[in-house]
């Protein structure tokens, strides 16, 4: 089965695959993290996706669709995957239609507040990474990581009022991808007024949305 999750920054979305990835025994393939792959490798790809970053321009569709393929004909996605953080435009969908069939796309539907309260008390460790979140998920000692110790910061676009704008900028940029695969009878809203709940319960909701569909 392949499954497409579209979902605003602050969603959720990346989590709820990995859940996903797990209870389906299918990869999670975050797009983002295989062109960071790639480059990270050295691979022919790689070095010409560096060029672009480097730059500060985008890696342009049909590079990005060269590396997704790369990785999709790989054994382990012969039973399906799960793409998160692709296709972003109309246009990339259509690029996806030329190497793969996509069998549903899960759209998480996020009340702003809630995606607001996750990051505007998100906390990050500046050593690791790991997240915490001030309300939800507190370290144990204040300011200081869990795991590793490092000081937990911040991130300063992380303020409301810029979330809120970023949500903004999604939801338009993203609508025409949404009609589009509506159209296409493949759009499975997820809408639950239970965005805090547990992650494990949330994935298990969109799992009975997948099964029923
Ligand atoms: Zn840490």
């Amino acid at each position: 089965m392949i499954i497409v999750f579209l979902g605003p920054p602050g969603s959720g979305k990346g989590t709820y695959a990995s859940i996903l990835t797990k209870k389906l025994g299918i990869p999670h393939i975050s797009t983002g993290d295989l062109v960071r792959d790639e480059i990270k490798a050295g691979t022919k790809l790689g070095k010409e996706a560096a060029e672009y970053v480097n730059r500060g321009e985008l890696i342009p569709d049909e590079k990005i669709l060269e590396i997704l393929k790369n990785r999709v004909l790989k054994p382990d996605c012969a039973k399906g995957f799960i793409l998160d953080g692709y296709p972003r435009t109309v246009n990339q969908a259509e690029d996806l239609n030329k190497i793969a069939k996509v069998d549903i796309v899960v759209n998480l539907n996020v009340p702003d507040e809630v995606i607001i309260e996750r990051l505007a008390y998100r906390l990050i460790c500046r050593n690791c990474g790991a997240i915490y979140n001030e309300k939800t998920l507190k370290p144990k000692k204040p300011g200081v990581c869990d795991i590793c110790g490092g000081p937990l910061y911040k991130r300063e676009d992380d303020e409301p009022e810029v979330i809120k704008e970023r949500l903004n900028v999604y939801r338009e940029k993203t609508q025409p991808l949404i009609d589009f695969y509506k159209k296409r009878g493949l759009l499975v809203e997820v809408k639950t007024e239970k965005f805090n709940a547990p992650p494990e319960e949330v994935a298990n909701e969109i799992l009975n949305l997948i099964n029923k569909k």
